[in-house]
């Protein structure tokens, strides 16, 4: 079960919190910016490797650096994170308006503690674990349609994949901005 990604998808900031937080950025992609064709002119590349494979190292790096036997990809509109589920804590997710979730997670597993939503379907979904994945309804997903929240338990390939993609959307949209 997979979620299509957005192609407005653009990282803007990436933070490396206390417990290694990816943070993505979403904004719309301007209708006039032309897609990566000049990604290469932009900037002078050190290496003739193409865009992808460059991605591909920025995402291997991140996991690298937070190993984990898996992750939370969180989803929300206004940006995303990849969190290495190795601990325990709780990490709240404020959308503005009102619109407060708290994820809690621990050593791969995670669950919505809290949330503002009228209806409380993401709080009933309950606990994902890399066990149970393949057996819950959601399968590896805890959704909160009211606030557009999407969480995601990860294998380290999956977040990879995950990441590269952001990645890749990242450097086309800087392209895009530097042409
Ligand atoms: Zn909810």
């Amino acid at each position: 079960m997979k979620i299509k990604k957005r192609d407005v998808i653009l990282i803007l900031v990436i933070l490396a919190l206390a417990g290694g937080l990816l943070i993505f950025a979403k904004a719309q992609r301007s209708a006039a910016s032309t897609p990566a064709a000049s990604a290469a002119s932009a900037e002078p590349a050190p290496s003739d490797e193409p865009t992808s494979n460059e991605a591909r190292a920025q995402a291997e790096a991140y996991l690298e650096a937070h190993p984990a036997e898996s992750y939370l990809y969180v989803e929300a509109a206004a940006g995303a994170l990849m969190v290495p589920l190795t601990e325990e804590r709780t990490i709240p997710i404020d959308q503005g308006n009102g619109a407060v979730n708290n994820i809690h997670i621990g050593v791969n597993s995670a669950y919505m503690e809290s949330s503002t939503c009228d209806n409380q379907n993401c709080v009933d979904q309950g606990e994902i674990t890399l066990e149970n994945r393949e057996t819950r309804v959601l399968y590896n997903m805890i959704i909160c349609i009211p606030h557009d929240l999407l969480l995601e338990l990860m294998t380290p390939e999956e977040a990879l994949e995950q990441l590269e993609a952001l990645y890749q959307a990242q450097l086309e949209t800087a392209a895009a901005y530097a042409s």
